[in-house]
């Protein structure tokens, strides 16, 4: 099988992240007799240099003619005094929504090897977790209606919520196909004793998961998941919920499991094509100097495998491959300890996970 890859690198450590996966990638192709095919397109900080824009044209068509997308990641302090509508992170909403994508995957583990970085109790650590935030994109209250007025008590703002059935519909089917590819548990996230959306919510979701018989699905206030995610995040498997809800949730997630620099993610629209991304930033403190953790990108080249090219096998070999370098003490600057003997290059990294495939 042959798979056409978009790459866009983007600025500060984008480029050495995006080349390490690139080296995974090549390895899984050889050992899977597949053939990945790469084109580079601008996006964020060094397209505005090179054409003014952010997310030029061609970048979108390309991604919108490749199989797939991978990127690193954009922004810097070159270019934060620019106007808003010509930042480099336009590019991220520009590509999201050119591409329709409404559906972001974000896993959150525990890995044994870094539970001293894990901010939770012992005895929470000692129980682990590997959960999935699916988390709505482009419907919610970030999207709604929204103003000042003058009010009873003076000048005011409101914002408004609205979902339709069909947003419900497509995220609720999201969440629970990634199910069927893990643990088939869906916890839906709402906040239905006092939203109208969340009770509109509530009821589609569950209609849909009559479609999936095999996949347990439960409901859970958003107030009481901000709490089980601190006093018992082992109960979770895959998340579904709305943008905001999503925004806040994924965040504390991401916290809880003790590394940004581990973290990956996916944004899907319909079809198997998504962008893939690690959560992380540019980390311009950091960028040209082969310090950067590549295990974000990698993972989320192992997401994309997964995702858009159904090849799960493979997407396990390099999971297992990067929990087996944490095994064995392989580790860049930021997630390095006091017992930390070597601490690795972004390239070494990589070919300590490339040595293990
Ligand atoms: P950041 O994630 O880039 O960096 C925060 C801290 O984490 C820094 O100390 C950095 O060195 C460290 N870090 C991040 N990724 C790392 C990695 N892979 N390996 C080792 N250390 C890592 O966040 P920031 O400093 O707030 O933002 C920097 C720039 O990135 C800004 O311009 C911001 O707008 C942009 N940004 C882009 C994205 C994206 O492209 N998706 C996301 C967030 C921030």
């Amino acid at each position: 099988m042959s798979y056409q890859i978009a790459l866009i690198k983007g600025d500060g450590i984008g480029p050495e992240i995006v080349e390490s996966a690139v080296c995974v990638l090549d390895r899984i192709a050889e050992k899977h007799h597949l053939t990945f095919s790469y084109q580079s397109y601008l996006a964020g900080g060094c397209a505005i240099d090179a054409t003014g824009e952010p997310l030029p044209q061609s970048t979108v068509d390309g991604c919108l003619a490749a199989d797939s997308v991978l990127l690193g990641a954009v922004g810097g302090p070159k270019w934060d005094t620019l106007p808003g509508n010509i930042r480099p992170e336009r590019a991220l909403l520009g590509l999201r929504s050119a591409l329709g994508l409404y559906t972001n995957l974000r896993p959150a583990r525990l890995y044994p090897a870094l539970k001293d970085a894990c901010p939770l109790r012992a005895d929470i650590v000692a129980k682990g977790f590997d959960l999935l935030m699916v988390r709505e994109l482009t419907g919610g209250i970030y999207f709604g209606e929204r103003g000042r007025r003058e009010g009873k008590f003076g000048p005011e703002a409101w914002d408004t919520e609205a979902y339709s059935v069909m947003e419900v519909e497509r995220i609720a089917r999201a969440a629970l196909s990634a199910a069927r590819k893990r643990r088939k548990s869906v916890i839906s996230i709402d906040k239905a004793n006092v939203l109208e959306t969340s009770r509109l919510w509530r009821e589609t979701v569950h209609r849909v998961a009559e479609e999936y018989p095999d996949v347990t699905v439960e409901d859970m206030l958003v107030d009481n998941a901000a709490m089980q995610l601190v006093r018992n995040p082992s109960r979770f498997d895959v998340v579904v919920t709305s943008n905001m809800f999503g925004d806040i949730l994924s965040d504390e997630a991401s916290q809880i499991s003790g590394s940004i620099g581990l973290l990956p993610s996916a944004s899907l629209g319909e079809g198997k094509r998504g962008l893939y991304e690690p959560i992380h930033g540019s980390a311009p403190d950091i960028a040209g100097q082969n310090k950067a953790n590549p295990l974000a990108t990698i993972l989320s080249a192992s997401m994309m495998l997964r995702y858009a090219f159904d090849l799960d096998e493979a997407a396990n070999e390099i999971e297992s491959a990067v929990d087996a370098c944490l095994a064995d003490g392989c580790r860049t600057a930021d997630i390095a300890d006091t017992n930390t003997e070597k601490i690795l290059s972004c390239s070494e990294m990589t070919e300590e996970v490339v040595r293990r495939l």
